[in-house]
C-alpha cells in the first residue's frame, strides 16, 4: 500500500468517527425533549428538571466545540505531515532512535496537554461551577496536573522504554514479550490501584464506627464481605457528585463509598448501594473484565507487530525515514475502528454486569432502597433521564435508570 493510500484511509477513519459521534450526539439531544415515562415521574421537581435539561444542553454544546476542534486539528496535522516534521526536528537533538522515540511521545504529551488545559478549566470552573458541582480549588487543579505529569512520566516512561527495548531485541516478535509485561502490569494495577495510586489524589479512610457501620455490619456479615475492606473517599474535594465503586482482587478488594454519597443518602440506601458493589465482587466481574482486557491487549499488540517496521506507514505521517514512534502513532489511528467496536462490546458486557449486581442487591437486601438511591443519584447529579438508545448502546457502561428500574421490577 502506498503512503498516500494509508494517509487517505487514516483521514477517512477520523472523519467517519467524527460524523458518527455528531449524529449520536444530535439524536441524544433530540431524545431529551420527549415525555417522561411513568416509572421516572417524580424523580425531579419541575424546576430541577429544567435545570438538568440546561445542564445537559450545555455539556452537549461543549462536546460539540471540543470534538470539532480536535477533528480540525488532527486533519490539519495529518495533511501537513506535521508528525514527520516534529520527528525531523527532534533528530538534531537525538540521533539515537530510542531517545528520539521517547522525546517524540514526550513532546506530543506536552503539546496535547497544553492544548487541553483551557478546555479542562472551562469545564471545571465554568460549567461545573455554574451548576454547583465544582468543589475543585485552583490549588487542587494544579496539584492534580503536576501529580498526573509525574505519574505519566514515571509509568509511561518505563513502559515505553521497555517496548522500545523489546522491539530492538526481537523485531516484530516483540509483542509476545511486551504482552506478558503489560499483562503483569495490568494485574498489579488492578490489585494496588486503590492502595497506591488513589491515595496520591484522595484521602481514603476505613469506614468509621457509628450507626452506618453498624447498619452495614449486619448486611456484610450475612453475605460474608469483610467490613475492613470498606472505605470512604473524600470525593467532595473535587465535585459534589456522588459515586461508589468496587476495586481490586483477593485480599486487596475494596468497596469505596464517596463522602458525598454518604451525606445525601439514608442508611438503608447506602447499604443497598454497598450490596450492589458486593454483587460485582461475588459475581467475579472484576476478574472477568481484567481477563478480557488482557486478551484484547494481546490482540492489539499482535496487530501492531504487523506494521511496526513498515516504512510506508512512517511516510504516510510525513516521516523521512522509518520511525517506531510514527508507526505506533499511525497504528493508533488505523486501529481505532477496532477499538471502538471492542469498546461497544465492553459496554455491552459492563451493562450486563450492572444488571447482575442490581439483581444480587435485590435478592440479598431489597430493591426499593436501591431504586430510591439510584433515583436520588440521578437527580442530584442532574443526569440525563432520556438518553437515545443508540447513544446508550455505544457509550453507556451502565444501563439507563429506566432500564434498571424495569429490570429490578421484573425480578421475583
Ligand atoms: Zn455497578
Amino acid at each position: 500500500m502506498t503512503p498516500e493510500t494509508i494517509l487517505i484511509i487514516m483521514i477517512a477513519i477520523i472523519t467517519l468517527d467524527f460524523i458518527i459521534e455528531r449524529v449520536l450526539s444530535f439524536l441524544n439531544s433530540k431524545n431529551r425533549k420527549k415525555d417522561i415515562p411513568k416509572e421516572l415521574e417524580g424523580i425531579y421537581e419541575e424546576e430541577k428538571y429544567r435545570k438538568s435539561q440546561r445542564y445537559q444542553d450545555e455539556l452537549e454544546r461543549f462536546g460539540q466545540v471540543t470534538s470539532t476542534f480536535s477533528f480540525v486539528l488532527i486533519i490539519v496535522v495529518l495533511s501537513t505531515g506535521a508528525f514527520g516534521i516534529l520527528d525531523d526536528w527532534l533528530r538534531q537533538y537525538a540521533l539515537y532512535d530510542p531517545i528520539r522515540t521517547l522525546m517524540f511521545f514526550g513532546a506530543l504529551f506536552i503539546l496535547s496537554d497544553v492544548i487541553n488545559i483551557p478546555f479542562q478549566i472551562y469545564s471545571t470552573f465554568v460549567i461545573e461551577e455554574k451548576y454547583e458541582f465544582n468543589k475543585t480549588s485552583p490549588k487542587t487543579f494544579i496539584l492534580d496536573k503536576i501529580k498526573g505529569y509525574l505519574l505519566t512520566v514515571f509509568i509511561g516512561g518505563i513502559l515505553l522504554s521497555a517496548l522500545i527495548f523489546l522491539v530492538m531485541q526481537f523485531g516484530s516478535g516483540f509483542w509476545i514479550y511486551f504482552w506478558v509485561l503489560i499483562g503483569a502490569f495490568m494485574l498489579f494495577m488492578n490489585m494496588f490501584y486503590a492502595s497506591l495510586i488513589l491515595p496520591l489524589f484522595n484521602k481514603l479512610v476505613p469506614l468509621e464506627d457509628g450507626s452506618l457501620r453498624q447498619a452495614i455490619q449486619e448486611y456484610a456479615s450475612k453475605v460474608n464481605f469483610p467490613l475492613t475492606n470498606i472505605f470512604v473517599i473524600d470525593g467532595s474535594k473535587r465535585s459534589a457528585k456522588a459515586n461508589a465503586f468496587f476495586s481490586g482482587l483477593g485480599k486487596k478488594k475494596k468497596i469505596v463509598l464517596y463522602d458525598t454519597l454518604i451525606e445525601n443518602h439514608s442508611q438503608e440506601e447506602l447499604v443497598a448501594v454497598l450490596a450492589h458493589e458486593a454483587g460485582h465482587f461475588k459475581k467475579k466481574h472484576i476478574i472477568y473484565s481484567m481477563v478480557f482486557g488482557i486478551l484484547q491487549t494481546g490482540f492489539m499488540l499482535y496487530i501492531l507487530s504487523l506494521m511496526i517496521n513498515s516504512s510506508e506507514v512512517s511516510w504516510a505521517l510525513g516521516g523521512q525515514t522509518t520511525a517506531l514512534h510514527l508507526n505506533m502513532l499511525a497504528f493508533g489511528i488505523l486501529y481505532s475502528p477496532v477499538s471502538t467496536l471492542l469498546g461497544i462490546f465492553g459496554n455491552l458486557y459492563s451493562r450486563k454486569n450492572e444488571y447482575e449486581a442490581d439483581e444480587y442487591a435485590v435478592k440479598t437486601y431489597g430493591g426499593e432502597p436501591l431504586k430510591t438511591a439510584l433515583k436520588k443519584l440521578t437527580s442530584d447529579n442532574l443526569s440525563n433521564l432520556l438518553p437515545h438508545p443508540w447513544f446508550v448502546f455505544v457509550h453507556y457502561s451502565h444501563p439507563t435508570l429506566l432500564q434498571r428500574i424495569r429490570a429490578m421490577d421484573a425480578i421475583n
